[in-house]
C-alpha cells in the first residue's frame, strides 16, 4: 500500500489539545506512515513525539511554524527537516516565545477594555507549562470556558481576529528572515495555509512569487481548508514556479472543535523530495 503522511500538526506544546503521545498514537490508528510536528515558534514537541513513536514504525518529521509580517499582514512559514536541536535557533525560538507572552497579556488587556476580563494565569493554565508558546486560540478557548463566547470562531470574529479590536501582531520577522531562521538549520520553507492570506489587491500568484523571491521553496497545496477546485489551483501555482508541494490537516486537537489528524494525506512521495531538499543528514 502506498505510504502517506500528514505535514502540518500542532501539540499542545503549542496550541493543540493533544499531547505530542497523543498526537503520535492517535496518528497510528489513523494509518499514517509519517507526521510532521509544526507548532506555532518552538520545536519542544518534537523529541517526546520521537520517543513516543519508537517502535511504533511511524516517521516523525521535525517541522516548526513561524509566522512573518507581509503587508501589514500575516503568514504562516512551515519549516521541514530542521535541526531543531540547534542552540541559536533554540534561542531564537525561546524569543519569540518569551514575545508571544507579552502580546498574550497585552491582548487581555485589550479584552479588559472590551469589558471581558481574563487572569493571565488561568491562560497559562490552559496554554501549559514549560517550554512552549502561547497563542490566540489558547485565548480563545478560554474565552468560551468562561462563557463570553458561544464558539471559538466568534472569539475571532467578535474580539481577536486580524481586524478585531483586542487584536494585537506578534512581532515582525520578514519572509526573508523567517526563511532564513528555517534554512539556517538545514530545513526547507514552505508557505502555509496560502487561502488564509489576505491578498488585498496582489493576486495570490503574485503574493506567491514575492515569498519565492524571499527564498519560499514551497506551498501547501493540500489543507483541511481547501477544496478540491483551491487545491488544484495551488498546485497550478506550485509547478509555475517550481515549489515543493506540501498537506497536512492542520490538526490542533480539540482545540478547533474538530480532530482533523490524517483527513489530509499526501503521498510519502512528497516527504522524500523535502527530505531531499533539506539539509537532513541521513543515519
Ligand atoms: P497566533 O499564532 O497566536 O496569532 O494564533 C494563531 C492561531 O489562531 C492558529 O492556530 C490559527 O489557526 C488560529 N486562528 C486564527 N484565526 C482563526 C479563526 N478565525 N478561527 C479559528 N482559529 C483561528
Ligand atoms: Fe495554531
Ligand atoms: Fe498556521
Ligand atoms: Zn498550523
Amino acid at each position: 500500500m502506498q505510504k502517506v503522511a500528514d505535514l502540518h500538526v500542532h501539540t499542545n506544546i503549542s496550541d493543540s489539545t493533544f499531547s505530542p503521545e497523543k498526537v503520535v498514537n492517535l496518528a497510528k490508528l489513523e494509518g499514517l506512515d509519517a507526521i510532521a510536528i509544526t507548532d506555532h515558534d518552538t520545536c519542544a514537541g518534537i523529541t517526546p513525539a520521537i520517543i513516543a513513536a519508537k517502535d511504533m514504525d511511524i516517521e516523525i518529521i521535525p517541522g516548526v511554524e513561524l509566522t512573518a509580517e507581509i503587508d501589514d499582514d500575516e503568514i504562516h512559514l512551515l519549516g521541514y527537516f530542521i535541526d531543531w536541536q540547534d542552540d541559536s535557533f533554540t534561542q531564537k525560538l525561546k524569543e519569540l516565545c518569551r514575545v508571544r507572552e507579552e502580546r498574550a497579556k497585552e491582548i487581555l488587556r485589550r479584552l479588559s477594555e472590551q469589558g471581558i476580563d481574563l487572569q493571565y494565569e488561568d491562560l497559562l493554565e490552559l496554554a501549559g507549562p514549560g517550554m512552549g508558546s502561547v497563542g490566540r486560540l489558547h485565548i480563545a478557548n478560554l474565552l468560551y470556558k468562561k462563557g463570553k463566547i458561544s464558539c471559538i470562531r466568534d472569539a475571532f470574529t467578535k474580539y481577536i481576529g486580524n481586524d478585531s479590536p483586542a487584536y494585537v501582531k506578534k512581532f515582525k520577522l520578514s519572509p526573508r528572515e523567517a526563511s532564513d531562521m528555517i534554512k539556517s538549520v538545514g530545513g526547507v520553507s514552505v508557505l502555509a495555509h496560502p487561502k488564509t492570506i489576505d491578498t488585498e489587491n496582489k493576486t495570490l500568484k503574485d503574493t506567491v512569487k514575492m515569498l519565492v523571491d524571499e527564498g519560499v521553496q514551497g506551498i501547501e497545496v493540500y489543507h483541511s481548508d481547501h477544496n478540491t477546485r483551491e487545491s488544484n489551483e495551488l498546485k497550478e501555482i506550485a509547478e509555475e514556479y517550481g515549489l515543493l508541494i506540501t498537506g497536512g490537516s492542520d490538526c490542533h486537537g480539540l482545540g478547533k472543535k474538530e480532530v482533523l489528524l490524517g483527513k489530509v494525506k499526501v503521498p510519502y512521495e512528497l516527504v522524500e523530495k523535502l527530505r531531499d531538499a533539506s539539509g537532513f543528514k541521513h543515519g
